[in-house]
C-alpha cells in the first residue's frame, strides 16, 4: 500500500493519501515520463507523475520560440491536460529533491509545500541540462536552451539586440550589438544560426530605419572541425554550404574559452586567440544528465557517464533495483543517442516491464531501440535527414521535418495553431511571437538572486508587518532602477541610451532591464 503526503516546510501535519493499487511513481513529463506513464492506461495500478513544471514540453520547437516563430503554449501544451482522461494517472507539480532507494520513497517540494511519495515502481526520466564544461559562469551571458524560460529569454536577447542596435551611437556598438554568436554546430546551433539570419535578411528587413538588419552578423563556431558531426558526412557538408549562402559566419575547430557581456574569447585550431564582439550570444554546445542520475549512483553504486548519464542495465533497470527504471537523457546505455525517439520508446520499454511484472511474467528483457532517422531544419525550405541507408536534402527533407514534428507535436489544437504560425512565418515570412515582457526580464532578475521560495516567503513577510515595506519598497527600488514597472520599456530604453553614451561611463550599478534583455 503506497502513500502520497504533503505537507508544508514549517512542519504542519501532513495531508495523506492511501493507493490501494501498486503505485508507480513516475519523475517528469518530458518524452519518457509521458510515454511511460501512457503505456500504463490499461493496468491495474495507480500512477503519479511528478514533474517540476506543469507542461510537457517539445525541445525540439524551442528555437522556433526563442526566434518568435511559436508560442510556448504551441510546444508546451498542460501535462494535466494530455492525461485528464487517464484515470488511473494523477499529476503533481514538483521538483523532486531526495529519492530514497531503501525507504522507496521520492520527495518534491514546490515552494513550501513538501510531498513524500512512496512507491512500489519508480521511472526517473528527469532529462538533462546544459553543460558548459565547467565554465558555468558562461550561462550568464550565453544561456542555452533547454526550458521555455531559456526560449523566452532568448527571444528577449535577439529581439532587443535589434531595438538597441537602432539607438546605438556609434558604429562599433551597433555592430557589436547586430553580431550573433551560437556556439554549437549540432542541430540546436545549426537550426538557431539559420533563423536568425532568416529573421534578419526576412522578417525583420523592412522594420528599422536607423539600422540594416540585414547586415546582422551571424557567427556559428564549434571545436568539432565539421557541422552536425552526428550526421552522415555529406549532410553536414551540405548544411555547412546552405549556411555559409545564407550568410552566416561558420568557424570550425574554434574553441570558446571565455564569454564575457561583450563578446566571446575563441581559440583557432593553430592556437591564436582572438575576440568576436558580440552582445546576444546562445549556447548550443553540451548536455549534463539530470543530477538526479548522482542521488541514483550513489546509492546502487550504478555509474554515471562523463555527461552525468546514469549506466543503467540492458532492460534499463537500475543495477540491484529491477524496481527502479531510468530512461531519457538521463540514461546511458550502448552509446543511444540523447534524443527524443529514445526516450519515447524506453518510456514504452518500461511500462511492458512494470506491465509484465505486475502480471507476473518474465522481466528483464533488453531494449531494443528502433533508429528512425535524424533530421535537422536550417532554413525555409531546406533542411537534412538521415533515415536508414537513405540521405535527403533540401526540400524534400524539409517537408519531411514538418511532416514528423506536427506528427510528434501531442495535442490536435497545438497542430494546428503550429501549422497556421508555420504558415505565416514559411509563405508569409512574418512572425506572430515577437512580444517580450518586462516581467519576464524583471521576474528573472529576482530569481537570480532569490530562489521561488524565498520569493514565497518575502510575499508572505509583505503581508504581516513592517518588515515587508522594506521589501517592497527595496524591490519598487529596483524595478525602478532597471526601468522595470515604475517606468515601463521606454523609460529603460532611455536610461540605456544614457549609459551607453561614452561620455558617461558605465553605471556601478545593475544595468536597465530592456539592456539586460539586449545584451546578456
Ligand atoms: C533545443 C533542443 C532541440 C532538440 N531537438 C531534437 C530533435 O530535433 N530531435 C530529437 O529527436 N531530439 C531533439 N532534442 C532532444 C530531445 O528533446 C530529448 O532527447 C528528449 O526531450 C529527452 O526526453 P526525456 O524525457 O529524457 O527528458 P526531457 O524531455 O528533458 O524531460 C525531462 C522532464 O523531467 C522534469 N524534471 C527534471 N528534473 C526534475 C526534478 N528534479 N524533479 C521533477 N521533475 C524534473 C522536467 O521538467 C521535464 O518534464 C532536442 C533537445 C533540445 C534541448
Amino acid at each position: 500500500m503506497s502513500t502520497v503526503a504533503t505537507h508544508d516546510t514549517q512542519g504542519a501535519a501532513p495531508r495523506r493519501t492511501t493507493l490501494d493499487r501498486p503505485h508507480v511513481l513516475v519523475i517528469g513529463s518530458g518524452f519518457g515520463g509521458l510515454f511511460a506513464t501512457q503505456g500504463l492506461r490499461k493496468a491495474d495500478v495507480d500512477v503519479t507523475l511528478v514533474s517540476r513544471t506543469t507542461h510537457h514540453l517539445f525541445q525540439p520547437l524551442l528555437y522556433q520560440v526563442a526566434t518568435g516563430i511559436l508560442s510556448e503554449g504551441d510546444i508546451a501544451p498542460s501535462t494535466r491536460e494530455i492525461l485528464n482522461r487517464q484515470q488511473n494517472a494523477t499529476v503533481l507539480l514538483g521538483d523532486v529533491t531526495e529519492i530514497d532507494l531503501t525507504a522507496k520513497t521520492v520527495t518534491s517540494q514546490v515552494l513550501d509545500r513538501k510531498t513524500t511519495t512512496t512507491y512500489d515502481h519508480l521511472v526517473v526520466a528527469a532529462g538533462a541540462g546544459q553543460s558548459y564544461f565547467g565554465n558555468d559562469q558562461f550561462a550568464r551571458f550565453a544561456p542555452g536552451m533547454k526550458s521555455i524560460d531559456d526560449a523566452l529569454e532568448l527571444r528577449g536577447r535577439i529581439f532587443g539586440a535589434f531595438e538597441m542596435a537602432e539607438l546605438a551611437w556609434d558604429e562599433g556598438e551597433e555592430e557589436r550589438l547586430l553580431t550573433f554568436v551560437i556556439v554549437g554546430a549540432g542541430p540546436t546551433g545549426v537550426e538557431m544560426a539559420g533563423q536568425i539570419a532568416e529573421l534578419s535578411r526576412q522578417t525583420l528587413r523592412r522594420d528599422f530605419r536607423r539600422i540594416d538588419p540585414t547586415r546582422a552578423k551571424v557567427v556559428l563556431v564549434d571545436a568539432a572541425p565539421r557541422v552536425l558531426p552526428g550526421f552522415p558526412e555529406e549532410l553536414g557538408e551540405k548544411a555547412h554550404r546552405r549556411l555559409e549562402k545564407m550568410g552566416v559566419d561558420v568557424q570550425l575547430g574554434t574553441m570558446v574559452t571565455d564569454v564575457d557581456r561583450h563578446g566571446i574569447e575563441v581559440k583557432d585550431p593553430d592556437g591564436t586567440k582572438r575576440r568576436i564582439e558580440a552582445r546576444a550570444k546562445v549556447w548550443a554546445a553540451g548536455v549534463q544528465g539530470s543530477a538526479l542520475g548522482s542521488l541514483l549512483a550513489e546509492q546502487s553504486g550504478a555509474q554515471l557517464d562523463r555527461a552525468g548519464r546514469i549506466q543503467v542495465l540492458p532492460d534499463l533497470s537500475l543495477p540491484g533495483h529491477p524496481e527502479v527504471h531510468v530512461v531519457g537523457d538521463m540514461a546511458a546505455l550502448d552509446g543511444l543517442p540523447g534524443v527524443a525517439q529514445v526516450a519515447i520508446q524506453g518510456g514504452q520499454h518500461v511500462a511492458r516491464e512494470i506491465r509484465r511484472s505486475l502480471a507476473g511474467e518474465e522481466t528483464g528483457v533488453p531494449f531494443r531501440y528502433k533508429d528512425k532517422g535524424s533530421m535537422a531544419t536550417i532554413s525555409r525550405f531546406s533542411a537534412v535527414a538521415s533515415v536508414g541507408k537513405l540521405r535527403f536534402g533540401g526540400f524534400l527533407a524539409w517537408v519531411m521535418w514538418l511532416a514528423v514534428h506536427l506528427l510528434y507535436l501531442v495535442g490536435f489544437k497545438n497542430r494546428i495553431t503550429t501549422l497556421l504560425k508555420w504558415t505565416i512565418t514559411f509563405i508569409g515570412r512574418g512572425r506572430s511571437e515577437r512580444a517580450v515582457t518586462q516581467q519576464q526580464i524583471i521576474a528573472r532578475r529576482a530569481l537570480e538572486h532569490h530562489s521561488p521560495q524565498d520569493l514565497v516567503h518575502l510575499d508572505d513577510r509583505s503581508d504581516s508587518g513592517p518588515a515587508s515595506v522594506d521589501v517592497r519598497d527595496d524591490q519598487e527600488a529596483t524595478a525602478g532602477e532597471t526601468g522595470g514597472t515604475t517606468g515601463g520599456t521606454m523609460a529603460g530604453l532611455d536610461a540605456t541610451v544614457e549609459q551607453q553614451r561614452p561620455d558617461h561611463p558605465e553605471p556601478e550599478g545593475p544595468p536597465s532591464a530592456t539592456e539586460e534583455a539586449a545584451h546578456r
